[in-house]
């Protein structure tokens, strides 16, 4: 902190997060020409991880001259409005979409870490007295003004002499693939003339999957042409396996209808919430499960379904085409939108069998809290987890197997069913990411294996240099690496 600026003659990358786990990505590029922050993640899981988010940036954040910001998810964007608020002044360089997502999620962030507070002070949790939230709501909205959208495939220089392209992830709408081109020493601001050309550093962020159901597959290398790549590794190691997650999802809402029970699903507001209604809607059509009412009961998942259904009916560039002329793909029969705090709690009251969906997905808090605390002990209801469970989250307890869970600061047991579909994701797969790195036209001189888990990263790494021959590397948490 508030240590001169150096500026490195070759460029010097740095990992600030997402080492060693999910959540907190952070990746900042020191150059002769300035300083590039790519994501902005917030540590979420385990509480050595969280306990991160309240630690000063390692860097100065005034120091940042631009931030590219790969997709709206939390565990990328979720600490911007804290670099804002400490200082920093440039422009966040993101997709439409991730600005319209982030402009939904961001202060949604920072209201719920001010409730957390507030509880803590209610209750008299915290050490710290009083508990204050790590940011407000009004932090958050004030960093919105900084987000800067560009086009998919546009050119936009950072600083003179570093310029950025985003292109579809195919991981949530608006999701990126971020490549920065670093021109060398003496090259100036054009780049591309005379010398060496610049060095090509591609992000990963998040990678989708080659079919996910709403959005375009991810961009391959073959057009980026990286001499260096940081590539996520949520699921290295693992293989989804598609077909039996739809069967067993299908399995689950039916035998709980049958039951007289309900079925809850934590899902991430953004895409997770979108995916599954379209999945309901097709299951409900093929009469695969039975016609039960299905909530979503998130403010934020509304918000950001209106988003998806602006995008279809835009015609974005990362949403399947084959979805632009078809009906609504969000609206299964019988959809009720829960948007107030009493329609929340009826939810809780009626006893007729319903699916309800809410937030959050790892259940690490939202509304879908309360209903967890309704549900669990109910012998006859289904929890149905969606997505990757990272370490430390009840939904990996859940997912594990717990015979109770800690929630809303009292204990409950677990009776209902918990079904574990972690293949619903929206992350690419082992072959998935290798297929992917593949694609790349020349071996690159490093790639650097981020966002898993110490068992993902390392089969990923170990993959990409048995398959390819390439030096892959699991970087160490604040590691820096000169690049080529
Ligand atoms: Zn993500």
């Amino acid at each position: 902190m508030g240590s001169a600026i150096s500026r490195p003659d070759d460029p010097v990358l740095s990992f600030l997060g997402a080492t060693g786990t999910v959540t907190g990505s952070r990746f900042l590029l020191d150059t002769e020409h300035g300083r590039v922050l790519v994501d902005c993640g917030l540590y979420q899981g385990l509480k050595d991880l969280r306990e991160r988010n309240w630690q000063p940036f390692p860097f100065d954040p005034a120091s940042i001259d631009a931030v590219v910001l790969t997709h709206a998810h939390i565990d990328h964007c979720g600490s911007l409005p804290i670099l804002v608020r400490d200082g920093f002044t440039g422009p966040i360089r993101c997709s439409g979409r991730t600005a319209e997502l982030a402009a939904i999620v961001l202060p949604d962030s920072g209201h719920l870490h001010e409730e957390e507070a507030a509880w803590a002070n209610k209750r008299g949790w915290s050490k710290h007295s009083p508990a204050l939230p790590l940011y407000t709501e009004a932090d958050a909205v004030r960093s919105l003004d900084s987000l800067a959208p560009v086009g998919f495939g546009e050119v936009v220089e950072l600083v003179p002499g570093v310029r950025a392209t985003l292109h579809p992830a195919g991981h949530i709408l608006g999701s990126s693939v971020a490549l920065i081109e670093i021109d060398g020493a003496g090259a100036g601001g054009g780049g591309g003339g005379g010398g060496d050309g610049p060095v090509r550093v591609v992000f990963s962020g998040d990678l989708g999957r080659p079919h996910h159901p709403l959005l375009g597959p991810p961009t391959s290398l073959d057009q980026l042409a990286p001499d260096v790549v940081v590539v996520e590794s949520t699921y290295g190691g693992r293989h989804h396996d598609d077909t039996s997650a739809l069967e067993r999802l299908a399995g689950a809402i039916s035998r709980t209808a049958a039951r007289g029970g309900t079925v809850v699903i934590p899902a991430f507001a953004v895409d997770r919430t979108e995916v599954l209604l379209h999945h309901l809607r097709l299951l409900q059509r093929s009469g695969a499960i039975p016609d039960i009412p299905i909530a979503v009961d998130s403010p934020m998942a509304l918000a950001s379904l209106r988003v998806y259904r602006d995008a279809v009916v835009d015609g974005s560039p990362d949403v399947r085409r084959e979805l632009l002329d078809g009906p609504d793909p969000f609206t299964p029969d019988g959809l009720v939108e829960v948007r107030d705090v009493d329609g929340s709690k009826e939810l809780d009251r009626r006893a007729d069998p319903k699916i309800i969906v809410s937030a959050s997905g790892m259940a690490t808090g939202g509304r879908v809290l309360h209903h967890l605390a309704r549900y669990l002990p109910d012998h006859r209801s289904a929890i149905v987890l969606v997505g990757f469970q990272a370490a430390g989250t009840r939904g990996r307890a859940l997912a594990e197997g717990a015979r109770q869970v800690k929630l809303l600061g009292r204990y409950v047991p677990v009776r209902a069913e918990v079904v574990d579909l972690p293949s619903f994701s929206v992350h690419a797969d082992h072959d998935e990411l290798l297929g992917w790195l593949g694609t790349a036209p020349e071996p690159p001189s490093a790639v650097y294996v981020v966002h898993g888990e110490p068992e993902g990263s390392a089969a990923l790494a170990d993959a990409v240099a048995e398959r390819f021959g390439w030096t892959a590397v699991v970087p160490e948490y604040r590691e820096r690496v000169a690049l080529p």
